[in-house]
């Protein structure tokens, strides 16, 4: 059963820029472990993601395809299309399935667990008895301490994937092994070691810095160049906690003689804003702070070593480990809306755009913490969005008819709205995006899922009566 078939890691950071990570230009040396995979592999410095938060994101990851076409987005939190995911397709194929998620929307809630021969999702109440005693342990230490940080989330994870890899995968079949860590989300609390070394800061400080999205962008709190500055350097130091952690497995793969073989597929499912565009964390737009992500792939054909400038997407990523995987299965390719990486580097022909897409947000936090705020935020952010971004432009679509349109080359901050004086531009991108559309056809919602508050906030409010979270 094992045959040729290599095995294939994924490992998604959620919420991480690329400038975050050494292999992308940060002066700290944050990712020595990811580094040296992408030694080994590639680097893709222009790779687009779906969607600006976790759900969409992964639908897409999972599907190949974006969010309209696969019917799972803010209004819908449900994959309950019949497209093929990445885990059904090479579970099919004879791989032995597992995922190992501390995110909330991975899981059976929204039925991005379909494939998963073992899921494990710390974050949900299906967790492991360890898990649980764990977090037990860690919420009596907090309480008799007073201190919080998230690192025992870390080393439940991994010590989970450990122990599949060691004592409960099938042996005789190759494996798809997925991370999903929640380890590089904010709240940016990183162990004490790690803030020192890498932010320089008290641990006074670090809690005293304002995290909270909602506060932030309705004005209740203000923050300054420092606080991002310093909200930066505590991210990076999640990613190197999580980098360390990493490397215990790939310390493993490698003295099993397994890493050679294996596939490697590392990204961030979307980036976060640091105060630009008025926003904190992620959500609400669809600018490249979210948008453009890491994207590190190591696996036959994609190179070693390289580095790709061109434009390329996370709903790549299916089809690459398809061809990986040797899996030729027609009927799926002909759905998936990107293509394999290997063949795009190969023959130098990379796709002329990516879309990226944002449905209507839920409201139920913003309602809770920032009442009067609801005039505004209704104003500016209760719209559809999709954008349409080649190498050099992006256009941005709003349902609101506030429509956008930047200069990457020369306003890689997408400041300076250009859609009034470039309307030949704005319109020719808008054909591409109508002309794309019209290559499918858009799920409509079998049923309403009420979206009242996000899966986040749902999730959350029930953790929170679990004491799961504070
Ligand atoms: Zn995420």
């Amino acid at each position: 059963m094992r045959g040729t078939k290599p095995n294939i890691l994924m490992v998604m950071l959620d919420s991480v820029r690329p400038e975050w990570l050494s292999c992308y230009g940060s002066a700290a040396t944050t990712s020595p472990r990811i580094d040296a995979i992408a030694e080994r592999g590639t680097v893709f410095e222009t790779a687009i993601g779906p969607s600006a938060w976790t759900f969409p994101v992964m639908a897409s990851v999972f599907t190949g395809m974006l969010p309209t076409k696969h019917g799972g987005h803010d209004e819908h939190q449900l994959l309950d299309s019949a497209y093929p995911t990445l885990a059904e397709t090479l579970q099919r194929h004879g791989y032995d399935t597992a995922g190992f998620a501390d995110v909330p929307y991975v899981g059976p809630s929204t039925r991005l667990d379909r494939g998963f021969g073992f899921l494990s999702n710390m974050r949900v109440p299906q967790v492991s008895l360890a898990s649980k005693v764990f977090k037990a342990a860690g919420r009596v230490h907090r309480k008799v301490s007073g201190r919080y940080t998230k690192t025992c989330e870390t080393r439940v994870l991994m010590g989970e994937a450990l122990r599949w890899y060691e004592r409960q995968r099938d042996r005789s079949k190759p494996f798809f092994l997925y991370l999903h860590t929640d380890e590089t989300h904010a709240p940016f609390l990183p162990p004490p070691e790690y803030r020192r070394k890498f932010a320089g800061l008290s641990r006074t400080r670090m809690y005293e810095i304002n995290q909270d999205k909602q506060l932030y962008v309705s004005g209740q709190v203000r923050m300054t160049e420092r606080d991002f500055a310093d909200l930066h350097a505590l991210a990076k130091a999640e990613v190197a906690f999580f980098d360390a952690w990493l490397g215990v497995l790939l310390d493993r793969l490698e003295r099993d003689g397994v890493l050679s073989d294996t596939a490697v597929v590392i990204a961030a499912d979307h980036g976060d804003n640091l105060g630009e565009h008025g926003l904190l964390r992620h959500g609400l737009c669809l600018y490249d702070t979210l948008v453009h992500v890491p994207l590190i792939v190591k696996s036959a054909g994609t190179g070693s070593g390289r580095r790709v400038r061109e434009l390329v997407q996370l709903i790549d990523v299916f089809p690459t480990l398809m061809t990986a995987a040797g899996i030729d299965e027609p009927a799926t390719r002909a759905e998936h809306q990107g293509g394999d990486l290997a063949a795009q580097v190969r023959e130098g022909r990379f796709a002329r755009f990516a879309v990226s897409e944002l449905y209507r947000p839920g409201q139920g936090l913003w309602r809770k913490k920032a009442p009067g705020f609801m005039p505004e935020f209704l104003e500016r952010y209760d719209r559809r969005l999709r954008a349409l971004r080649t190498n050099t432009h992006k256009y941005i679509w709003a349902s609101n008819g506030r429509c956008e349109l930047y200069d990457l080359t020369r306003d890689p901050g997408e400041r300076r709205n250009l859609i009034d004086l470039e309307a030949g531009r704005a319109a020719d991108m808008q054909r591409d995006l109508d002309a794309w559309l019209a290559t499918f056809e858009a799920k409509e919602a079998s049923a309403t899922v009420a979206v009242e508050d996000t899966a986040d906030e749902r999730v959350f409010e029930r953790l929170k009566e679990l004491g799961y979270v504070e």
